[in-house]
């Protein structure tokens, strides 16, 4: 009996062509899992923990009545968010009430999980709503995703304005669409020492790889929609300011500080808030200016 080796030798050219080909597709369809590295739990200020990975934001927000989640990263991430509730105290089962600020996988690839463990109602606006329960196959202005997640039931459509309570804690809800259809921006209060401090979970307000902002056919009110946000942005009160991502409001220069000891929590940071507002749109600006003159 012929081994494996020679068996490709007698099949036809054609058909080994086929089967690499199907080889190739086959690899290119299963990118490789994202680098989820941990960082350490803590509380950021008042009844705000961060419960996330190195990259992407997770925040535990606690109440009498059980716990709000506000993103749950990658599906990569549980295991961190999970291990971070638990050291902080918490427990996962008592999270009642999941929300996000957009749509992409490294924000809300983890919902499925998160909501099996713990049973909590998830709430999305109308438009993100549509790219969870479809885990990135629909309602992505940059097309169906090449690594899709698993798709997640939406239990509550979030609108522009809503207030969202549990306990002793409203959360509301502001559309920024821009980043994606249906970017949502959080805010609420904070009880710190000095009094009450508005928090603002600010959006990703960059623009996605490859996507333009003028004549984008896949998206034409697109600029629209950003300006819309940045102006929205701006009359939002922040002195308490949060991200998406560590890197967008110095989640490691502001731990190490507060970490060694620093006299005012590093996170109450308006300045920070208010240029990071204004670099997004300075950004936005810039590439729509550019695309103007160079595209039709
Ligand atoms: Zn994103």
């Amino acid at each position: 009996m012929p081994n494996r080796s020679t068996q490709w030798l007698r099949l036809p050219p054609i058909v080994c062509l086929g089967l690499l080909l199907t080889r190739s597709v086959f690899a290119q369809g299963t990118p490789p899992a994202p680098d989820v590295k941990p960082f350490p739990p803590f509380k950021v200020i008042g009844n705000i923990y961060y419960v996330g990975d190195a990259n992407e934001s997770v925040f535990l927000i606690t109440t009498r009545a059980g716990h709000v989640l506000l993103d749950s990263g990658y599906e990569e991430t549980v295991p961190i968010v999970k291990a971070g509730v638990e050291k902080l105290g918490f427990k996962m089962q008592d999270i009642k009430i999941m929300i996000s600020g957009h749509a992409h996988s490294d924000h809300v690839a983890g919902h499925a999980l998160i909501k099996q463990m713990t049973g909590a109602r998830v709430l999305a606006s109308e438009l993100d709503a549509v790219v969870m329960e479809s885990g990135g196959a629909r309602g992505d202005y940059r097309g169906p995703r090449a690594n899709p997640w698993k798709p997640v039931k939406v239990d509550q459509i979030i609108r522009d304005g809503e207030k969202v309570t549990l306990g002793e804690v409203t959360l509301t809800a502001h559309l920024t669409p821009g980043h994606t259809r249906g970017n949502t921006t959080w805010t609420m209060e904070a009880n710190e020492g000095r009094g009450r401090l508005n928090v603002a979970f600010m959006p990703s307000v960059g623009r996605n790889e490859g996507v333009h902002v003028f004549n984008y056919p896949n998206h034409p009110t697109i600029a629209d929609d950003y300006q819309k946000t940045f102006r929205v942005l701006k009359t939002l009160p922040c002195q308490v300011f949060l991200g998406p991502h560590g890197n967008f409001f110095d989640l490691e220069g502001k731990y190490a500080r507060m970490q060694a000891g620093a006299k005012e929590n590093p996170f109450i940071d308006p300045t920070g808030c208010r240029q990071y507002v204004e670099r997004g749109e300075a950004g936005f600006l810039k590439q729509l200016d550019e695309e103007r003159r160079t595209r039709r």
